[in-house]
């Protein structure tokens, strides 16, 4: 197991302090109301880029060589991790070439274009973005930057709790978007360590379960590739450095229906006027729809990003409830 500790967190934090911003911490009586706890929201959808994505890729390419560097970088992503990497290798000077889905939210793949990245793109159904990133990282002597699954990462993302934890005090839970499990391992680095009574749950889409899976059978295991509105959650299986993370620190996995993302999304939009994207969401809605145990009167929430197409988002505002 890649040993990450709360001191690999802090100095990530440290040294990725003048790339990322300090998102603003909010709460509502509304939501509150509703969800029957007092809730702390972390918003990363303020973050640059986004999405939370900016402190993993920050602290990833400052974590890189002069040298290395220089041979430029090379990723594979949804969207919200090459957006991050392109911002900045732009500001460290560093080539950076993106692999994307040819179906990616417009929004993200014309911003990522928008900071001079090289895209290239890919079907998502029938290719491996995996094996072209490597391909291409081999026949360049680019650095793979990882979306999840790297210690540098995973202690970038833990980034945005240390800020929560430091605003918030007296926390009796966490509840964290659960993709590859980067923001997720992170988390709970950061949290437990602080705080090893602080409860800490993922959220991830009942279509999207392959961690709810992996855990109950103790090993990662590979889903089909998801038809999930949160394009942010589709990983089809835990990484190899997040899973023993998550396995050994994490209360429960908790899932969420297309429809409850759907309806927070109108909650936070309508009430709190906070636009997060389905991803983003996955958090508040598992709080919102009383997925977690019952007592618990404190919870932080990350709302883990905003970037959504209008199309999609007036879809979603187009339904009642
Ligand atoms: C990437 C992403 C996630 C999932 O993060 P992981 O580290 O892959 O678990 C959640 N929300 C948003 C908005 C993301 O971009």
């Amino acid at each position: 197991m890649a040993e990450i500790s709360l001191a690999d967190v802090r100095d990530a934090a440290e040294r990725i302090a003048n790339i990322v911003h300090r998102t603003p911490v909010f709460s509502s009586r509304r939501f509150n109301e509703a969800a029957g706890a007092a809730c702390f929201f972390k918003g990363e959808n303020f973050q640059r880029g986004g999405a939370f994505k900016l402190r993993g890729a920050a602290n990833f390419l400052l974590s890189m060589t002069q040298e290395q560097r220089s041979r430029g970088v090379v990723t594979f992503s949804s969207g919200n991790h090459a957006q991050a990497v392109a911002i900045v290798a732009r500001e460290l000077d560093v080539r950076a070439t993106i692999v994307m889905p040819a179906d990616a939210p417009k929004t993200k793949l014309e911003a990522t274009r928008s900071y001079g990245a090289r895209i290239v793109p890919y079907d998502r159904l029938h290719e491996n973005r995996e094996a072209i990133g490597r391909r291409i990282a081999s026949e360049s002597g680019a650095t793979l930057v990882p979306p999840f699954d790297h210690p540098w990462i995973v202690a970038g993302q833990g980034t945005a709790t240390l800020e929560l934890l430091d605003h918030v005090s007296g926390l009796d839970a966490l509840a964290v978007p659960l993709g590859g499990g980067g923001l997720l391992s992170g988390t709970l680095i950061a949290a437990k360590s602080l705080n090893p009574s602080t409860k800490v749950f993922g959220v991830e889409p009942e279509v999207a379960n392959d961690w709810a899976l992996s855990l109950a059978a103790n090993e990662r295991i590979a889903i089909p590739v998801p038809e999930t509105i949160a394009d942010g959650l589709r990983t089809v299986q835990p990484g190899a450095v997040t899973f023993p993370i998550v396995k050994s620190l994490v209360d429960d996995v908790l899932l969420i229906t297309e429809e409850e993302m759907k309806q927070t999304i109108r909650f936070l939009l309508t009430r709190l006027k906070i636009l997060a994207e389905p991803s983003g969401a996955a958090g508040a809605a598992a709080v919102l729809h009383r997925k977690l145990p019952r007592g618990l009167k404190r919870v932080g929430i990350i709302i883990s990003g905003g970037n959504i197409d209008l199309d999609v988002l007036a879809g979603i505002c187009g339904g009642t409830g």
